[in-house]
């Protein structure tokens, strides 16, 4: 199954949100269980359609983050569904693209 008009919509408005300069917290990253307990129960409190928190809290980038071997992007990461470009985390659920990273990334 392809990505939804609705998705296309959305990741559409989380580009731009992005590029227009939204404020998120790229650090520190999440590598560690504690760390990522702290990100997700934040996660967790907000409404489904909080789009703009989600983004700010789970640090979203357009582009990979870090090079080389330790390159983080949503292509590569364990909740990443190809064909929808969606990322299927409960706490996020949104449409993404490949290229685009976010300090939960997981292998
Ligand atoms: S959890 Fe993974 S797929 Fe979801 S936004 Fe972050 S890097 Fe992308």
């Amino acid at each position: 199954m392809d990505s939804s008009p609705a998705d296309d919509s959305l990741r559409i408005e989380i580009k731009t949100l992005l590029e227009t300069g939204l404020k998120v917290e790229l650090e520190p990253r999440a590598y560690t269980h504690q760390q990522i307990l702290e990100v997700v129960s934040r996660l967790q409190e907000l409404e489904d359609n909080d789009y703009q928190s989600k983004l700010q809290i789970a640090g979203f980038t357009l582009d990979p983050w870090g090079k080389g071997d330790d390159e983080q992007a949503c292509e590569t990461c364990m909740y990443y569904k190809v064909h929808q470009k969606f990322c299927e985390i409960p706490e996020l659920m949104l449409p993404v693209e490949p290229e685009w990273s976010c300090r939960i990334w997981r292998i």
